[in-house]
């Protein structure tokens, strides 16, 4: 048993991440028959933590049967949080998945990468192929509220946290800020990047020097790659007949002479107003000659990026226009 808070924890690590939560600012109570901490954010989140010290190791303790006391967000966490080249993981977080047209739901287990939210100043997290909604206040603007954590920094307020759980020395005063990307911004707002590709993106996947929003992106582009076409990922387009306008198509595609767009339809939910929203956007593509534009649904398109893209070239060889 390890105390920390006035709280026991079975495990050691599970009192580390307590330190962590508790410096990062997250209210939280630790449920000793859940065996897991309620994190009292934005969003409730059941948060477990298991002796996994690699992020591929998490996979193995998603928890298959939805808990009859929970129906709620889940993280699935490691022994710390992870780093990989493309950003900072927390774990693996389960968003409620509705199946579509009934109530039904599933938990959707993905990474769930660290971010500093531009707009509520804090760490917060998110659903890497899901919703990007900022877990811990609730911020959400597409991409615009996304801010880079760099992985020193993280390193930094782990370490910290455990200073303060009296299991490092501290070397000389170690004090954590958030520190927002764009420093000079005398407002004190981060600014998003301003680009002609992926715009508005703080902590773009950067594959082959273009910039993409998510993993399923990537692996589009790469299925892309494969079958050697002409394609514009995340290009900003100026368009419009009343109204002119700037919008950015996930993927503008050229295939034998004819021009289509692919979107990925990235969140699980879809309320009614969005999608109307979408169709007028689609229309309007059309409307100036592309040939075809087709959504697809991004969890298809993460676990079959092929075969999606070899959907979409056969629809826009087809296209009568
Ligand atoms: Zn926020």
């Amino acid at each position: 048993m390890v105390k920390y808070n006035n709280q026991e924890f079975p495990l050691l690590a599970e009192a580390q991440w307590a330190a962590f939560f508790t410096s990062v600012g997250w209210k939280w109570t630790y449920d000793s028959k859940k065996h897991g901490f309620i994190l009292d954010i934005d969003t409730p989140t059941l948060a477990i933590v298991t002796p996994a010290d690699v992020p591929e190791l998490l996979y193995a303790f998603v928890i298959k049967e939805k808990l009859s006391d929970w129906d709620k967000e889940i993280l699935i966490l490691g022994t710390k949080p992870f780093d990989d080249s493309w950003s900072r993981q927390l774990g693996l977080l389960g968003e409620k998945w509705y199946e579509q047209g009934n109530d039904s739901w599933d938990y959707w287990f993905e990474e769930s990468p660290l971010m500093y939210c531009s707009f509520c100043k804090k760490l917060s997290f998110y659903h890497s192929q899901g919703s990007y909604r900022c877990r811990v206040s609730g911020c959400y603007d597409g991409d615009g509220h996304i801010g880079y954590l760099d992985a020193t920094e993280l390193d930094k307020i782990w370490k910290d946290a455990q200073i303060k759980l009296g299991l490092i020395e501290p070397t000389k005063a170690p004090t954590f800020k958030p520190k927002p990307i764009h420093e000079n911004n005398t407002n004190n707002k981060i600014k998003p990047v301003t680009d002609n590709q992926a715009s508005g993106t703080l902590n773009p996947i950067i594959w082959n020097n273009l910039h993409f929003r998510s993993k399923t992106e990537v692996k589009i582009a790469e299925a892309f790659e494969k079958e050697k076409v002409l394609f514009f990922p995340n290009c900003k387009a100026r368009l419009g007949f009343t109204e002119r306008q700037n919008l950015e198509p996930d993927f503008l595609v050229c295939h034998k002479g004819k021009l289509g767009i692919m979107e990925i339809d990235g969140s699980p939910y879809h309320p009614a107003s969005r999608s109307a929203h979408e169709h007028k956007r689609d229309r309007l593509f059309l409307a100036h000659g592309i040939s075809l534009v087709q959504r697809f649904d991004a969890n298809e398109c993460y676990e079959n990026p092929e075969s999606v893209v070899k959907q979409f070239l056969y629809l826009l060889s087809q296209n009568a226009r």
